[in-house]
């Protein structure tokens, strides 16, 4: 029986600079994909390295709009299968991780004569697309229905709604929680590993990756027998590291959403815009008692670990949910504005990029680099399982069969919402409940605008590989995506309980609050 690891990056990397034999499959990234990937090849029993550069869904995964959806508007655009295909894995990830996702009614308000028929028509082939997989039954509301759900919507005009059901999730927890899946079922996974290069075999086939471990500069080598690029927006830097010529794969366009407080949307329901000017949806969504909305479709040239959002997009953000609202957005109301980067796949016309696929697309590179792009969220288990059975023929690996439509994620608790503001964390929080008992000063909030406790810092940095104050405070919590002030506020706190946690000393907590409010700048709207 192969040996499994808790999520400790010191015993990770130690397993991985151990290793002289080949891995079955090395995966480059720690987002949705190369993690999905992980845990469906480590739970057919491949042997599985992972490493990321930087923590585990510091690039889109965690900035994502947080629906499992079938994609509305991939419907209108006729992509009847990319539908059929997402509903279905809506289904199963409720199915596999009741403790992070539920469904979410969403009302799309009608102001004109015909959008009633036309949304609600539409609506309902939406739902019987998803088969037993179905949120709940689309129905035509009243004017005074819809108000009732969504009380600060703009009245002017307002004829009635169409509502309609979806899942919403948590995207940075859901991805910690199946960084843990795939470690029990025995990957080995490592964060703050960045990969620098490749090797070669005698006819000129990667046969491994060079890579540095960027918190001691120590560089070291892995054998692979396939290697994988899961690497999303950075995919054609990571395939120009093993071939310079290869033409780009990916169109990456960023995506940007404002976060305001619960009052300009106090109900449990969302909003959804079906047709914003640039030819896209919007929606505002309550989410962990704030009201989230976005998202633009912007290109962009070259890839970054933090982009930041451009004055249009802001502009155009309020703008939109002026048109909606009865209590407008200003600047001055935004606790925060985050930015994720699409990893699209590059076909067609680059300048719209709100037509561009969004299925994922798998390449292989005459060097043998199997490159996972595109797609979504929602569809990472399905992209998982289409990966590791192609990258298993490559590598001549024995066939054996995806598991994964039936594997319960880490976390898994049916009742959950009885654990509180600890809910996200499922079947961990009675011990995050435990570590507040035996020191009650870690029941204390962090600041009293959010839910957050010393508790959870100790608990992610002991048990979650926490390495950073913006780890804590941007994936662990969500503190930085709701409302980056408070999260500046909090740092300080963070850094104090995670050096006795690590053993770190006053200059570590120094350098780590001052790299925070650094990075903390970027979701700040002056
Ligand atoms: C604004 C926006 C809203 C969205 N909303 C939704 C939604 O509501 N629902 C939905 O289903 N989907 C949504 N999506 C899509 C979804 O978020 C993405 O498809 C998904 O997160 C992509 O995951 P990924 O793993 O491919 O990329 P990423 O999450 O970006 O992961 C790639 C990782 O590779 C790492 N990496 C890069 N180079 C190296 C290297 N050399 N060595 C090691 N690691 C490296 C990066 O650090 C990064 O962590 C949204 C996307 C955007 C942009």
């Amino acid at each position: 029986m192969r040996e499994t690891l808790k999520m400790n990056r010191a015993e990770m990397l130690n397993r991985v600079l151990d290793r002289r034999e080949p891995w079955d499959m090395i995966i480059i990234g720690g987002g949705a994909t190369g993690v999905g990937v992980a845990v469906d090849a480590a739970s057919r029993g491949y042997e599985v390295l992972l490493l990321e550069q930087n923590d585990f869904g510091k690039g889109t995964s965690s900035r994502s709009t947080k629906l499992v959806h079938g994609g509305v508007r991939y419907l209108e655009q006729g992509n009847i299968s990319l539908v059929i295909e997402a509903l279905k894995e809506r289904g199963l990830l409720r199915q596999n991780a009741p403790h992070l996702v539920h469904d979410l009614g969403f009302v799309v308000p009608n102001y004109e004569w015909w959008e009633a028929p036309f949304y609600g028509l539409g609506l309902k082939v939406y739902n019987l697309l998803s088969g037993k997989y179905g949120f709940g039954p689309s129905q035509l509301l009243s004017r005074s229905e819809t108000l009732e759900r969504l009380p600060t919507l703009k009245t002017d005009g307002l004829r009635g709604g169409v509502i309609y059901y979806d899942g919403q999730f948590d995207d940075a927890r859901l991805l910690i929680n199946l960084v843990a899946t795939a470690a029990e079922q025995g990957a080995t996974l490592v964060n703050y590993v960045q990969v620098t290069g490749f090797s070669r075999d005698s006819d000129g086939f990667l046969d491994g990756v060079v890579a540095i471990d960027v918190e001691t500069q120590q560089e070291f080598h892995a054998l692979a027998k396939v290697v994988i690029n899961a690497t999303g927006a950075f995919s054609d830097l990571v395939r120009r590291m093993a071939d310079p010529q290869v033409p780009s794969l990916i169109a990456p366009s960023q995506g940007i959403h404002l976060v305001f407080d619960r009052s300009f949307l106090p109900g449990d329901d969302a909003i959804m815009v079906p047709h914003t000017s640039d030819r896209r949806v919007l929606f505002a969504i309550p989410w962990h008692g704030h009201t989230l909305v976005g998202t633009t479709d912007t290109p962009i040239s070259v890839p970054s670990l933090d982009p930041l959002p451009t004055e249009q997009e802001v502009q155009f953000i309020l703008h939109t949910a002026a048109q909606y609202l009865d209590k407008v957005p200003t600047k001055s109301d935004v606790l925060s504005v985050f930015v994720g980067i699409r990893p699209l796949v590059g076909t067609g016309d680059r300048m719209n990029t709100a037509t561009l696929s969004r299925d994922h697309t798998i390449h292989i590179d005459q060097n043998g680099l199997l490159t996972i792009a595109g797609g979504k969220w929602t569809t990472y288990r399905n992209m998982a399982e289409d990966c590791v059975n192609q990258a298993s023929v490559l590598a001549r690996l024995p066939e054996r069969l995806c598991i994964t439509t039936t594997l319960n994620i880490h976390g898994f608790h049916r009742y959950a919402v009885k654990f509180g503001s600890l809910a996200v964390y499922g079947a961990d929080a009675p011990e995050i409940q435990d570590l507040m008992r035996t020191d009650p000063t870690l029941a204390t909030l962090l600041h009293p605008a959010l839910p957050y406790c010393g508790a959870e810092v100790v608990w992610a940095t002991r048990r979650e590989m926490a390495r950073t104050v913006e780890d804590i405070l941007a994936r662990r919590t969500r503190a930085l995506l709701l409302n980056a002030r408070a999260a500046i506020a909090m740092a300080p706190r963070v850094a104090e309980l995670m050096a006795e946690e690590l053993g770190k000393e006053e200059t570590w907590q120094t350098a780590q609050v001052t790299a925070f409010q650094e990075i903390a700048k970027g979701y700040v709207i002056a």
